[in-house]
C-alpha cells in the first residue's frame, strides 16, 4: 500500500509552497488508492506553536484535502526518538559536541548542502556530554553499514552519500533528537512507503538512508518534488517564503478565497502571478 505523508513544522503559517507540497503528497497516494499521513514537527519547543498546528490542519481541510487517521506530533514521540539516540551511542556511532554555528563556521573548510561542513572537531577530544549536542561519527557508520542506495522516484537510483553533510548532530543541545534522526523514525513509524517532499531536502535523503541502515528500519521510496519559486529582490528565483509577502494559506482563507479551487488551480499549473514551479 502507498503511504505519503505531509509534515509541517508550526512555526509560522502555511504558505501556497507548503499547499503544493501537501497536494503532491496526497494526490500520489489517492491516486494508488493509498493513504496520506499529517506529522507535525513541533519538536523545536521554542519555534512551534499550538496556533500553527491548529491552522495547518484547517488549512489542509480548506484545500479539500483529508488525511487518514490521527495526525501525530514529535513533541510526543521524544521517549522514542532518545531511545533511539541511546541505543546509537551504545554502539559507539555518535559524539559529544559543545561547538557553536560561529566555531564551526571559523574552522569549516567546506561548504555542504546544510552550511559550512562540521570538521569533526570534537571527534576525538574528551567532552563533558552533559548538556551536549551528540553527532554521528558518519565515517564509523559508513564502514558498519557499507555502501547504500536510495532512490526517488523523479530522479532515479541515488548512491547514498551522507558524508557531504560532515558529522551531522542527532540529538540537540536542547532537545532530544534533531529532524533527521525525528523524520527517520517518524517515517518508519507511519510506515510510509514513499516520502514525499519538495527538492530542498532532497540531500537530507542521503543522511535519512544512513540512519535506515543503522537503525534497521525499512527503507520507503522518496519523492522529492519541484518547488514554487518566486523573484527575490536580485531577481533569481528562490523557494517561496512568508517574508517575501504573498499571503499565508489562513490569511486567503480568512478572506474568503476558496480553497478547493485554489488547490484545482495549483493542479492544472495555473499559478498566481509571480510565483512559479521550478523546472526540472
Ligand atoms: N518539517 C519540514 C518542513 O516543514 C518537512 C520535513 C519533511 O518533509 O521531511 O520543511
Amino acid at each position: 500500500m502507498i503511504r505519503t505523508r505531509f509534515a509541517p513544522s508550526p512555526n509560522g503559517p502555511l504558505h501556497l509552497g507548503h499547499a503544493w507540497s501537501a497536494i503532491v503528497a496526497h494526490d500520489r497516494a489517492r491516486a494508488a488508492g493509498g493513504e496520506f499521513l499529517v506529522r507535525i514537527e513541533d519538536i523545536d519547543g521554542a519555534r512551534s506553536r499550538p496556533m500553527f498546528t491548529r491552522q495547518a490542519l484547517d488549512d489542509l481541510a480548506w484545500l479539500g484535502l483529508t488525511w487518514d487517521s490521527e495526525p501525530i506530533q514529535q513533541s510526543r514521540r521524544l521517549s522514542s526518538y532518545a531511545q533511539a539516540a541511546r541505543n546509537l551511542r551504545h554502539a559507539g556511532f555518535l559524539y559529544p559536541c559543545r561547538c557553536t554555528r560561529g566555531e564551526i563556521a571559523a574552522v569549516a573548510t567546506e561548504i555542504g548542502p546544510d552550511g559550512p561542513v562540521y570538521p569533526g572537531t570534537c571527534k576525538h577530544r574528551q567532552i563533558d556530554p552533559l548538556g551536549a549536542a551528540w553527532r554521528l561519527d558518519v565515517e564509523a557508520a559508513m564502514a558498519r553499514t557499507g555502501p547504500l542506495e536510495w532512490f526517488d522516484e523523479l530522479a532515479g537510483l541515488q548512491v547514498a552519500r551522507p558524508e557531504r553533510f560532515g558529522d551531522v548532530v542527532l540529538v540537540r543541545k536542547d532537545e532530544p533528537a534533531s529532524y533527521h534522526l525525528a523524520a527517520t523514525l517518524d517515517d518508519a513509524a507511519q510506515a510510509i512507503s514513499h516520502v514525499t517532499r519538495g527538492r530542498d531536502l532532497f540531500e537530507a535523503s542521503h543522511v535519512h538512508r544512513l540512519l535506515q541502515a543503522l537503525l534497521g528500519i525499512p527503507v520507503p521510496v522518496w519523492h522529492h518534488h519541484a518547488l514554487l519559486v518566486e523573484a527575490d529582490a536580485k531577481g533569481n528565483l528562490v523557494k517561496l517564503a512568508k517574508r517575501r509577502g504573498s499571503p499565508s494559506l489562513a490569511e486567503r482563507r480568512a478572506s474568503g478565497e476558496d480553497g478547493h479551487a485554489l488547490a484545482g488551480a495549483l493542479r492544472a499549473g495555473h499559478l498566481p502571478a509571480g510565483i512559479f514551479l521550478e523546472k526540472d
